[in-house]
């Protein structure tokens, strides 16, 4: 009797820590880790006493398994990708008109760890992931970059996997529509809702603003279509104006093609593939000579740019279309940032990325 519960801890012991692992990366709960740890720390010893008894394939199966999820578990491990090489020219110019303005929208959190983000970062670091969208003010119309939680995420979260829910820890906020209410903002005044990319966390707020074009790459407009669950709720959005832009104008800051939305280089946009094949990185620079790169999800954390940390393995697979785009992107953001420093990267889940802009 005692070999055969041992011989089960060895088999099922492994396999609980690449999910344990998983699950405290995405939610911060450490209970699952520690209990599949110690069923994992068990699985060696117990294969042993397997292998000692009777049933040699059961015993080098859970030997093999342990070394598979110790392997596995080094895709969290720092592995900074090489420097790209450095970037050269000045920063492109711009001439932001004197009324124009950049506000934070919050619209809710989720509970996540730096393991989640970037390799290398830790699993007790809990950090709380930004469900922000940005609102610029401009005198030729304003926009909405991505929407955050809009009014009726409760409705569209059935959309998305039972996993991917029962991995997410949501803390909903004011969805971006009611703080701009709230704020007595003209609704006319708005151009567009310039998406990053079509997730479901930045497409949720569009249901909130019938009518309102949402500006989008040819790419990311078939990516809505095809993209299977991960699009779901961008699909859900009923009757939703898309706006297709193309990148008609140069290179800019090492990106090989631009959209200058104004046409003053006040907010200037480059394609970034790899999340989502139509991703992008939209650069603001104000009159007060700020500026803002709002890389989307190209990283989660900004160590994801800084340090040039990919996301480990597992959320590489779930979350990106194209994981070797992904790391082109990042480079070359990578290269943007080492060069001008005093551009202020926000990650679309990074609160730090935030943190200097006022809210409505
Ligand atoms: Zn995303
Ligand atoms: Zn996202």
């Amino acid at each position: 009797m005692l070999w055969i519960a041992a011989m089960i801890i060895a088999l099922i012991g492994a396999p609980l820590v690449a999910i344990g692992s998983i699950g405290i990366a995405a939610r911060g709960t450490a209970l699952p880790l520690a209990l599949a740890g110690a069923l994992a720390c068990l699985a060696p010893v117990t294969a042993v006493a397997v292998f000692a008894r009777r049933s040699r394939r059961i015993g080098a199966a859970a030997l093999v398994m342990n070394l598979a999820v110790a392997v596995f578990l080094t895709t969290y491990g720092s592995s900074p990708l090489p420097r790209p090489a450095p970037l050269g020219g000045p920063l492109p110019p711009a001439s932001p008109p004197a009324t124009m303005a950049l506000f934070q929208l919050p619209t809710g959190v989720i509970h996540r760890t730096a393991a989640f983000g970037y390799r290398g970062g830790a699993f007790s670091d809990r950090r709380d992931f930004a469900m922000t969208a940005a609102l610029v003010k401009h005198p030729r119309g304003d926009l909405l970059i991505d929407t955050g939680l809009g009014r009726d995420i409760a409705t569209q979260l059935p959309l998305m996997p039972a996993a991917f829910r029962a991995l997410t820890d949501l803390d909903r906020g004011r969805p971006a529509a009611d703080q701009l209410d709230a704020a007595g903002h003209d609704r006319t005044r708005l151009r567009g809702i310039l998406l990053t990319h079509a997730h479901w966390d930045h497409v949720s707020g569009t249901a909130d603003f019938p009518g309102v074009p949402v500006l989008i790459t040819a790419d990311e407009r078939r990516f809505v279509d095809q993209g299977g669950w991960i699009t779901a709720i961008a699909r859900s959005v009923a009757g939703a104006r898309y706006e297709v832009y193309d990148f008609e104008a140069g290179p800019y800051l090492g990106f090989p093609r631009s959209h200058d939305v104004f046409g003053d280089g006040s907010v200037v946009v480059v394609p970034a593939p790899g999340h989502t094949p139509g991703s992008v990185i939209v650069f603001v620079a104000l009159p007060d000579r700020r500026r803002f790169a709002f890389v989307g999800d190209l990283a989660w954390q900004r160590e994801g740019i800084t340090e040039r940390e990919e996301r480990p393995w597992p959320m590489r697979r779930s979350a990106d279309d194209d994981p070797a785009q992904v790391r082109d992107s990042l480079l070359r953001m990578a290269a943007v940032a080492e060069r001008f420093p005093q551009i202020t990267l926000v990650p679309a889940h990074d609160v730090r990325g935030f943190a200097g802009l006022p809210r409505l």
